[in-house]
């Protein structure tokens, strides 16, 4: 058995699929992949795909479904640190390039991702893609160490331009004039973009309604802009270390106002949206149920019109199909959907969150704290309604939520959890959603101690 044989088969007996059989042949669901309450139908063989097409971008069509590459799927064995799996990444790139994905989202913050998606990407006809990465410059500003990002990025990606190049994660307007503005980075980027070596210019966003403003008031010419859209944050996405206010309708309405075409990132909110508890799962299947809580959550954020890409970070082949399905029966939502879905906002919000996205930009930290780890630990029991609160022990269903919080916290890797946080505040202006990182971990470990 060759290599690519064995992955099949490992990919097909992870599917609960026999060797031998068509991925695209047997359902998913039958096979126990899939909750069986989801009247979930596999992509055939010919779906694609829907695209947009945007004037303002020389008419280039753009399929509503973006392919995130932040999460591709790693070997087995070393959790985290274990490389990516190149055979699996090339073998869904291959698979969402034939149902008509052609956006692909990348940055040189995503460790080795612009290397193994440059090598599943330059195995195709370069014009049959659109690659979109990221000048990464949070740790070093400095203008030469910019274009040598720049330069290793074309190298990574295996291409001599970009289409798609993106200021990354602007949190202000100091954050903006400090690493693209002061520096003289923009006035590069700028003649990058002259010579077709960069495409199209624009930015990702994770700031205030003011910040945003000011920013697309700014004559940069920006062709397209990434902001964090999903519904649990369409009328309130409040930064922690920030009165300032934000939230998705308000940036999405400002460019949609401008033209200026929008690309979306967290639709899923880090996966968050794809496991909501078993109570909102319900109530969605109920109004949805053609539909995944992801596929919700994906056909809320593509259905605005501006919308031009809606980035779904996938890290195995089921996503990945799951996602094609979706975008290739496409149906946007309507007025009432979206209300509906205002409610159940309404009620996710209603037990406490910490906004992670499992990004993880403040990984490693120096101290080995897992901390989106322990951030899922907190949101998951939280969701399940299995918060419990040291302040009211004589509660009825105090110890059954103390035992289940704990075991939950149990599974976090010895060495790992919110206890070994020493507050160096290292973490902290690393995190786009602007967490208080240290001041969430002491909370959490307080917790712990509190129902010992
Ligand atoms: S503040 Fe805590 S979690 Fe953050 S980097 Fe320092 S030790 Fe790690
Ligand atoms: S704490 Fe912030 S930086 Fe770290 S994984 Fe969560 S969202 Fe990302």
């Amino acid at each position: 058995m060759t290599r690519r044989e064995a992955i099949r088969a490992m990919m097909l007996a992870g599917a609960g699929l026999a060797a031998g059989s068509s991925l695209a042949a047997v359902p998913l669901r039958a096979a126990g992949v899939l909750p069986q309450n989801w009247k979930f139908t596999e992509p055939a063989k010919g779906d694609q795909v829907i695209h947009r097409t945007w004037p303002t971008l020389g008419g280039e069509s753009i399929s509503l479904l973006g392919m995130g590459c932040m999460r591709f799927p790693r070997k087995p064995g070393a959790g985290r640190r274990a490389p990516l799996d190149q055979e699996v990444i090339n073998q869904m790139i291959d698979y969402a390039l034939e149902h008509g994905i052609n956006y692909f989202d990348t940055a040189p913050a995503y460790g080795d991702s612009e290397r193994a998606t440059g090598e599943a990407l330059s195995r195709h006809n370069r014009k049959d893609y659109l690659i979109a990465t990221k000048m990464s410059n949070f740790m070093n500003a400095e203008l030469g160490a910019c274009k040598t990002m720049f330069d290793n990025s074309l190298k990574n990606l295996r291409t001599n331009y970009v289409d798609y190049f993106l200021l990354h994660s602007i949190g202000s307007v100091d954050d903006f004039k400090k690493r693209f503005v002061d520096n003289g980075l923009l006035p590069y980027l700028q003649d990058l973009r002259k010579k077709g070596t960069i495409r199209h210019l624009g930015f990702s966003f994770h700031g205030s309604n003011a910040a945003l403003k000011e920013l697309i008031a700014m004559p940069y010419n920006w062709e397209f802009v990434q902001i964090q859209l999903n519904y649990v944050d369409w009328k309130d996405m409040p930064l922690e270390d920030s009165s300032e206010p934000c939230d998705s309708e308000t940036l999405y309405k400002m460019l949609e106002e401008k033209n200026i075409p929008v690309v979306i990132m967290e639709p899923i909110r880090g996966g968050a949206l794809a496991n909501v508890s078993s109570g909102l799962k319900s109530k969605l299947a109920e109004r949805f149920p053609q539909l995944s809580p992801a596929g919700v959550a994906l056909t809320f954020a593509s259905t605005p019109k501006a919308v031009m890409c809606t980035l779904s970070g996938m890290s195995n082949m089921q996503q990945l199909m799951e996602n094609v399905y979706t975008f290739s029966h496409f149906k946007p939502f309507n007025a009432q959907d979206n209300e509906y879905l205002m409610e159940m906002a309404r009620l996710y919000n209603a037990n406490p969150h910490i906004p992670c996205t499992a990004c993880r930009y403040c990984m490693p930290c120096p101290r080995n704290v897992d901390i989106p780890g322990v951030f899922a630990v907190y949101n998951g029991s939280s969701d399940e309604l299995m918060l419990p609160d040291p302040a009211n022990k004589k509660d009825k269903g105090f110890k059954e939520k103390k035992k289940a919080f704990l075991k939950r916290y149990a599974t976090l890797a010895s060495g790992t959890d919110a206890s070994v946080c020493v507050m160096c505040n290292a973490c902290l202006p690393k995190c786009p959603q602007r967490i208080r990182i240290p001041e969430q971990m002491r909370k959490i470990h307080k917790l712990v101690k509190d129902l010992g």
